[in-house]
């Protein structure tokens, strides 16, 4: 790997590979360091492109596109981890690309990424390799129902995943998920759903955020709550995990990882998924923190010294899904309340089109 200079003079270019609303919050976050910023994306409606100081609307394997991007740019980031792994590696053979692409390989692989987090002593939920229906049949046999069934690659928001409840064929199940190469999770009969944004500097220093609990509907994150409401050492356990998580990594840059919790298991905090990148259950850091986590991974991937982070008071992130970007006008109006529009000209169901922070006294 290329080693970036460190720091990066005030006026240099951050390259973003993705152009969707977390490459946007980078962009303005990088702007206010006195950054500039070149986001290289397929979709020419990016909202990304918006912000910036230069586009590439290109393919992630035009390698003549790669190339320029390249040039124009002192390092290179993602803001989305389903970047395919040649592009980070012919892009890191050019500039430096932090965080490293070898943290893409684990992630990208819901298997590799679980194997990952077991060497750490971390739990996970139970689970096996499923590259078949007479695999599913026997991991079921095994993990017992209710389970999760999740393709290894390519699934987020709940796609590419099925429950088995009792009577559910697994065939059927098999063939829902595209069959595809997945792995067959335990269900696990969590209290809450917790994340963790952490972040570590090219110096090694980590710096981890307090822990958000979160609350999705059909599968899409709708409410964050920071504090989450767990005793101290369950927090405290979350965050530590983050923290090992990226020094395992050696990591540069934010990462987010989503946790179960379950009281009075012998391992309440369970690893469920790593996300290589700044998160939407972070989105809080905006106003209710010091530094937001987009700063920090500005500063972290280009050589700058973390921010530590102080909380301003009880935070809410509610995201806007799809028609409630028409809510956003009440919103204007709430007391704490600060609304952020990712300026996405098309609704659709699902689509996260902006979201809301509330920030309330302790
Ligand atoms: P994921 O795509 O892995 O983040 O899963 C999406 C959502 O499905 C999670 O946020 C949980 O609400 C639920 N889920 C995923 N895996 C499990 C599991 N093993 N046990 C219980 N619920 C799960």
């Amino acid at each position: 790997m290329i080693v970036p200079p460190r720091p990066l003079e005030a006026d240099a270019v951050i390259g973003i590979l993705g152009g969707g609303q977390l490459g946007r919050m980078i962009a303005l976050a990088a702007a206010r360091l006195g950054f500039k910023c070149h986001v290289l994306c397929p979709d020419p409606r990016s909202c990304a492109f918006d912000v910036v100081h230069r586009v590439s609307e290109a393919d992630y394997t035009d390698k003549v596109a790669l190339d320029r991007f390249a040039e124009d740019v002192d390092v290179v980031t993602y803001e989305f981890e389903n970047v395919p792994a040649e592009t980070a590696t012919f892009l890191s053979a050019r500039v430096p690309v932090l965080p490293d692409p070898r943290v893409l390989a684990t992630t990208q692989d819901r298997l590799a990424e679980k194997r990952f987090v077991e060497s750490l002593g971390i739990a996970t939920a139970p689970h096996a390799a499923v590259d078949g229906p007479d695999d599913l049949e026997a991991a079921l046999a095994a993990l017992g129902r209710p389970a999760v069934l999740k393709t290894r690659r390519f699934g987020y928001d709940g796609k590419g995943q099925r429950i088995l409840r009792e009577g559910d064929d697994p065939h059927a199940a098999w063939s829902d998920i595209g069959e595809q190469p997945a792995i067959l999770e335990a269900f696990v009969p969590f209290e809450r759903e917790v994340s963790v944004i952490a972040a570590r500097g090219l110096d090694g220093t980590v710096q981890v955020y307090d822990i958000a609990e979160n609350e999705h509907r059909d599968h899409i994150l709708k409410v964050s709550r920071v504090p989450a409401a767990v005793p101290d050492a369950i927090a405290e356990e979350a965050r530590a995990i983050a923290g090992k998580i990226a020094e395992a990594f050696d990591y540069v840059g934010v990462l987010g990882v989503e946790m179960f919790v379950v009281p009075g298991a012998a391992r309440p905090v369970l690893v469920n998924e790593i996300a290589p990148r700044v998160h939407n259950s972070g989105h809080w850091t905006l106003d209710g923190a010091s530094v937001s986590q987009f700063e920090q991974h500005v500063r972290a991937i280009a050589g700058w010294p973390l921010g530590v982070p102080v909380r301003h008071g009880r935070v809410e992130m509610h995201n806007l899904i799809g028609d409630e970007i028409l809510d956003h006008r009440a919103w204007l109006t709430v007391p704490g309340a600060t609304v952020h529009l990712y300026g996405k000209a098309t609704v659709r169901p699902g689509r996260k089109m902006g979201h809301v922070t509330r920030v309330l006294p302790e």
